[in-house]
This record gives structure tokens, sequence and C-alpha cells, in this order.
């Protein structure tokens, strides 16, 4: 089986994973709890969240705050934060950022304001900045788009938003970015989110970058853990999994990068330009590559695929429940319903190897070439 779905979830890392083992095993103490062996988990965390933190951000300026998911990282900073006036964000949002967005609108609580796409996934900047007023309290861009790859310098939009109204928080979702891409927080960002199931770690753990003067109100309230900004007996082994899984991708992460935007470029020199058209821009993540087979469905290639031992998206795992047909990213970067409809997500991991990107490629192009036959 080849798995090139590694932007909905990755492998675990098990080398993590057994360094993690103890904490399940041996020490599995509750960390909040008065004696020495749940104290001493405490230090663990502390270490976990300071070796999380410090790959991103300085930990003079930023805290970290452990949570469920990537999911729970965005609503906690945009019902936190998005509470007056109008808050901004782009038409490329994961539905962890646009749901909780369209919530708060229709609870009236914000005038919810959509900057449009650029044909490769970007946010149209220009655009973006005409949107924010000085009513705007929230502005949210995310770092890598799940569905395009395309990357926004969420830097320097963060800059340009905060000239305007530097009252403005503003978050960004890093969840295809971290550990994927150098880069450090500038100045400008407030919060930005982080799942550790992106890249080695396990589903259920995630992290909320916060700027240490910022006062995050807590959107879980109990026994105040994470000193009190987000309450819940916390998950030692998963979060110490994620620190090690998160050591084992930044210390090759430049490296890892190259190869990978060589493997997705020799996968998109390798297809069959008659049945697919890529639309993931060259300079976007090395770890995804889009592409459409115009005129044909991406979901029976998906599952073509799957039959030959190929393991693919047609986008986000989180909207396969969605209602509409065609992927709304795509169709908000200007292409037709027909491109949306063939749209394809390849992603890969570092364990992705040469020989799997040229077996992909030929399974690609077979099942391709025979629906479009028979579609004929
Ligand atoms: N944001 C982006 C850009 C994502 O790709 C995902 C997951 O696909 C999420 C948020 C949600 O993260 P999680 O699965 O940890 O809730």
């Amino acid at each position: 089986m080849i798995y090139m779905d590694n932007a909905a979830t990755t492998k675990p890392c098990e080398k993590a994973f057994e360094k993690a083992r103890k904490f399940v095993t041996e020490q599995f103490y509750n960390p909040s709890a008065l004696y020495e062996e749940g104290y001493a988990l405490q230090s663990e965390l502390k270490k976990a969240r300071s070796a999380l933190l410090s790959k991103v951000a300085d930990e003079t300026a930023f805290e970290l705050v452990f949570t469920s998911c990537g999911t729970e990282s965005d609503n906690q900073a945009i019902f936190s934060f998005a509470r007056r006036g109008n808050a901004v964000t782009t038409a490329g949002e994961h539905s962890a950022v646009s749901a909780p967005f369209i919530e708060l609108k229709n609870r009236g609580v914000i005038e919810s304001r959509i900057a449009p796409l650029q044909k490769d996934g970007r946010v149209d900047i220009a655009k973006l900045l005409s949107l924010v007023d000085q009513k705007t309290s929230f502005v949210s861009v995310m770092h890598v788009n799940n569905e395009m790859g395309a990357i926004n310098d969420i830097n320097e939009i963060a800059r340009l938003v905060k000239q305007k109204n530097p009252r403005v928080i503003f978050h960004s979702d890093g969840v295809q970015a971290y550990g994927k891409l150098p880069f450090r927080l500038s100045r400008d960002i407030d919060l930005y989110s982080v799942s550790a199931h992106k890249l080695g770690g396990l589903k259920g753990v995630g992290a909320l970058v916060k700027r240490k003067s910022l006062n995050l109100p807590p959107y879980i309230l109990g026994g105040g853990q994470e000193t009190g900004k987000r309450s819940g007996t916390e998950n030692v082994f998963g979060i110490k999994q994620f620190e090690y899984a998160a050591e084992e991708k930044f210390r090759h992460l430049v490296e890892d990068g190259k190869r990978l935007e060589g493997y997705r470029e020799k996968l998109c020199s390798l297809l069959d330009t008659e049945v697919y058209t890529r639309l993931s821009p060259v300079d976007g993540t090395p770890y995804i590559l889009t592409l459409s087979a115009k005129g044909l469905r991406g979901e029976i290639l998906l599952h073509m695929a799957h039959d030959k031992g190929l393991l693919i998206g047609t986008g986000s795992a989180c909207s396969s429940n969605a209602k509409t047909r065609y992927n709304r990213i795509v169709l908000a970067c200007g292409y037709d319903e027909k491109t949306a409809d063939g749209t394809l997500r390849l992603s890969f991991s570092t364990d992705t190897t040469e020989k799997e990107i040229e077996e992909a490629a030929a399974i690609l192009n077979e099942i391709g070439r025979d629906l479009k036959r028979r579609m004929a």
C-alpha cells in the first residue's frame, strides 16, 4: 500500500512512540496530583512545552497551551477573540476556522468578512487589507493551505494588517506548516494553531501558541490546568510523543523539504498531461501536490487508486461530510466546477520514497486514462 494522504494524517513516529511509552506504562500519574510521582510530570510537560514552542517562537514573548487538536486550537482562538465589530478571514480556511466564523456571524456576535483567494490558493492580500478597518477585532489567515498547498506569508500579512489597525488580534492556522516549513513567528502574530498528527504525532493532541501579553479567556473551564487557560487532565503520553516526533521532524526539516520538493516535481513530470492538470503552486509546500483530472470525478479516481494500492485524497478529509460535491477551496481559487470535481490531493511525508512516487504516477496514469476512455 502506498500512502499519499499525509495531509489528512501521518503515520505516528515509532521512535517517538517508544520514547514516550513510559508515560503510559510507568509514569501514568495525574500531573496535577500532589505527590512526587504526579508532580514530576509537570516538569515533563514543561520540557515538552518549551521544546515545541522554541521551534517556531521566541519563548520570552510567546507561550504554548496544549489542546486536544488543531480544531480546538482554532476554535479557542476565534471564540476567545473574535468578539466584537467585524472579523476577517480567507476563503481558503479549513472548516476548523470557517465554521466558527459562520457560527459567530449567525449568533450576531461579529460581522464576518471573507477575503478571496488568488488562483494559486494564496489569499489576495490587497483585498484582505481592504476588509480591515477600525472596527476589525480579529483576523485569521492560514499559513499553508491544506487543499492547495499554497503558502501565505503570514508574517508580512500580519505586519500589513497591524499597520492598518494595531488593535487587531492576528491568528494563523499553522496546522499544515508546523514542522514542515522553516519559519518563526514575528511580533505581529498573536496566535498560532498546531496539531500533532500532521507530523508524526498522535491524533487528539494539539497546541495553541499565544503571545504572552494576550489575556486568553478560557474556552474549556474546569480544574484549571494549563494555568487556567485550558482545563482537562493533560494527555501526557500524547504530548511527550508530540515533543519527540517534532524533534525528529525539525532536525531534518530543510533537507526533507528539498527532497520532497524534488519528489513532488518528479511525480508531476511523470503524469499524463492529457488527463491531469496541476493546481498547486510550484512555490507551495513540498508536502502537497494538488491535481485536477478535469471532466473526471476525483472521488471515482480515488476509489480506483485505492483498488490499485494507492491511498490519496480529493481534498480535506474533514470536508468529506460536507453536503457540496465540489471542492469549495478549488472553486474559491476561481476554477470551474469540472476542475473542482476532478480534484485529487497527493500529500507526502518524510517516509515517502522515490520508488513510491514512480509507482503512484504509473497508477494515476493508468486509472486516469482508463476512466477517460470509459467516459468517452
Ligand atoms: N487546520 C488545517 C489547515 C488542517 O489541515 C486540519 C486538519 O486537516 C485542521 C486544521 C484540523 O486539525 P485536527 O485534525 O488536529 O483537528
